[in-house]
C-alpha cells in the first residue's frame, strides 16, 4: 500500500475579519509569519528529501488559516509555488483548509485549475445554536451548502468538528458527527475546545461563563464519537490539538483538554469500555486477550490503564497479538 504524505505548510490568516471564540490563530498554529516563496520551497524539497519510502503519494497542505478567505492573487501565488512540483510528478497534489462561507463556483475554479484535491472545511458544529454561541459567523446550512458544492465539483472533502465550545453537549457533538457523515466527508478531524490565552473564550473562562470539558468528558465524548466515523469509514486524520510549542509549554494554554496522546486515551477508553465486562460473571484467575496486533497498545491502553483494571479482577493478564483478528473484535482464554 502506498504510504500517504502531507507536507504542511501554515499561512497564518492576519487580518481574519472573524471572531470566533476559541481562535487566536496564531498562536494555535504555533507561529508568527507569513513564509514566503523561498521558504515554501524550501519546506517541500526538505520533507521530499526526508520520505523514506519511494513508495508513496504526496500532497502538499495549506493549513492556519482560511486559505480562500485571503485575497485571490495571494492564493494564485501560494498554488503557483507548486505546481513545478506536480509538475514534476513530486507531489500529486494540494490540500487546505478554510471556512464553509468562503467556497463558491468560482473560488472553487481557481482550486481546480491550480489542482486542489482536497478541500478541509472547518465545519466545528452543526449545530446553529452552538455556532452562534461561538461567534462562527457562519451557519450550519452554510456547511451543508459548501459541502455540496465542494463534491459536485469532484473535490474530495474533509469536515473539521469541534467538541465542548459553549452551547455544545454530547448529543449535539454526536448528531454533528453524523450529519458530517452524511454530508459525504471522506476524512474528519476532531478537536476538543480549549482555553487559548488572548480568546474570547479566555475572559469567558475567568469571568465564569465558559467552563471546558474535564480531560474525562473529552475522552468520553470522542469515545463515542470516534467509532461513528470509523464505521462509515471516514478517515479521521487528528483526534486533539496539535501540540505546538506554545501548547507544550503552557504559555498559551490557559484550561481545557489538551494531551499530547489524546487520541490514544480516546482510543484506551474505547477498549476499556470493551474489556469491562469481562471483570464481571467470572471466576476464572488468569486472563489472555488476543487482540489485532494494531490494536494491542491501546488495548492495553494508555500508561496500562486497561491492563491494570483487568488486574484489579484476574491476578494474571497477558495481552497477544493475533494477526488474524481484525478491527476491535478479541478472544479470550480464561483459566
Ligand atoms: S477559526 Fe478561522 S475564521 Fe475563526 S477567527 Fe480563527 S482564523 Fe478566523
Amino acid at each position: 500500500m502506498l504510504k500517504h504524505y502531507t507536507i504542511p505548510v501554515f499561512i497564518p490568516e492576519l487580518a481574519c475579519p472573524f471572531q470566533c471564540v476559541f481562535c487566536n490563530q496564531r498562536k494555535i498554529s504555533g507561529q508568527q509569519h507569513i513564509p514566503g516563496k523561498k521558504e515554501i520551497e524550501q519546506t517541500i524539497t526538505g520533507h521530499l528529501k526526508s520520505f523514506k519510502r519511494a513508495d508513496r503519494v504526496a500532497e502538499v497542505g495549506f493549513f492556519g488559516g482560511s486559505f480562500t478567505g485571503i485575497p485571490i492573487e495571494q492564493q494564485e501565488h501560494y498554488l503557483g509555488i507548486v505546481q513545478p512540483f506536480i509538475d514534476r510528478g513530486e507531489i500529486k497534489g494540494i490540500r487546505l483548509s478554510t471556512r464553509p462561507d468562503y467556497i463558491n463556483e468560482k473560488i472553487l475554479d481557481v482550486l481546480k485549475k491550480y489542482r486542489v484535491s482536497t478541500i478541509e472545511l472547518g465545519a466545528q458544529s452543526m449545530d446553529e445554536e452552538v455556532l452562534k454561541k461561538s461567534f462562527r459567523g457562519h451557519t450550519a446550512k452554510q456547511t451543508e451548502q459548501a459541502a455540496k458544492l465542494i463534491l459536485e465539483n469532484g473535490f474530495k472533502m474533509g469536515l473539521q468538528m469541534m467538541v465542548g465550545l459553549p452551547g455544545d453537549t454530547l448529543e449535539k457533538s454526536i448528531s454533528t458527527a453524523q450529519r458530517i457523515i452524511e454530508l459525504g466527508a471522506a476524512n474528519t478531524r476532531i478537536y476538543p475546545a480549549v482555553v487559548i490565552k488572548g480568546t474570547a473564550l479566555h475572559k469567558w473562562y475567568e469571568d465564569g461563563k465558559y467552563t471546558p470539558l474535564s480531560m474525562e468528558e473529552a475522552i468520553q465524548w470522542t469515545a463515542q464519537i470516534l467509532p461513528l466515523f470509523e464505521e462509515a469509514e471516514v478517515k479521521v486524520l487528528r483526534v486533539g490539538l496539535h501540540p505546538s510549542e506554545g501548547l507544550l509549554s503552557g504559555h498559551e494554554l490557559v484550561a481545557g483538554p489538551f494531551h499530547q496522546s489524546f487520541k490514544e486515551l480516546a482510543l484506551t477508553e474505547i477498549w476499556n469500555q470493551q474489556l469491562q465486562p469481562l471483570t464481571e460473571n467470572n471466576e476464572a484467575k488468569k486472563l489472555t486477550v488476543f487482540i489485532s496486533p494494531k490494536e494491542l497498545n491501546y488495548a492495553i491502553g494508555y500508561e496500562a490503564k486497561n491492563r491494570e483494571m483487568l488486574l484489579k479482577k484476574f491476578d494474571s493478564v497477558s495481552f497477544v497479538a493475533q494477526p488474524s483478528i481484525i478491527g476491535r473484535s478479541f478472544e479470550t482464554l480464561l483459566s
